[in-house]
């Protein structure tokens, strides 16, 4: 079930909510009793986002010294 995040905007909490997608709208109660709470954009864990993709590592980003540097693709 993926998770919400609601700030309430009396006492400044900051708490979470776990609920379906189809509730994703509705509004949380604050768990200080508070019903001024807005929800923030949280991070939804809902698919594999593996994050950052393995860089290769024979392509050197500006050329310092490389391949080019050394003669190999120079002719
Ligand atoms: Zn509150």
């Amino acid at each position: 079930m993926p998770r919400y995040e609601f700030r309430c905007r009396e006492c400044a909490t900051t708490f979470e909510v776990e609920r379906p997608m189809a509730a994703s709208s509705d509004p949380a109660d604050c768990p200080h009793g508070h019903a001024d709470t807005v929800k923030l954009l949280s991070t939804i864990a809902l698919g594999g986002r593996s994050g950052a993709a393995p860089r290769p590592a024979m392509t050197p980003a500006g050329g310092g010294g490389g391949c080019c540097g050394g003669g190999c693709c120079g002719g």
